[in-house]
């Protein structure tokens, strides 16, 4: 698959670099909940904005996410 980021643009792959990006935008009405959350380098996440999902996205998001669950 073709990678849509600029090839300037320089991801961080450290751990301690990850941010939280919101796949429906907060300011789109996302919510700030596990199911709306995946972790993106800083780089992809500023890039990424305040973009909305595609169809295609969200279909992705749904199959990769589950309801997290504790185990102690
Ligand atoms: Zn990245």
């Amino acid at each position: 698959m073709e990678d849509p980021l600029p090839q300037r643009i320089r991801h961080r792959k450290r751990p301690d670099a990850a941010t939280i990006d919101h796949v429906v935008p907060r300011t789109l009405g996302g919510a700030a909940e596990w199911y709306n959350e995946v972790a993106a380098c800083r780089a992809c996440n500023a890039t990424k904005a305040d973009t909305p999902p595609t169809p295609q996205d969200l279909e992705k998001l749904r199959l990769l996410k589950s309801r997290p669950t504790v185990e102690c």
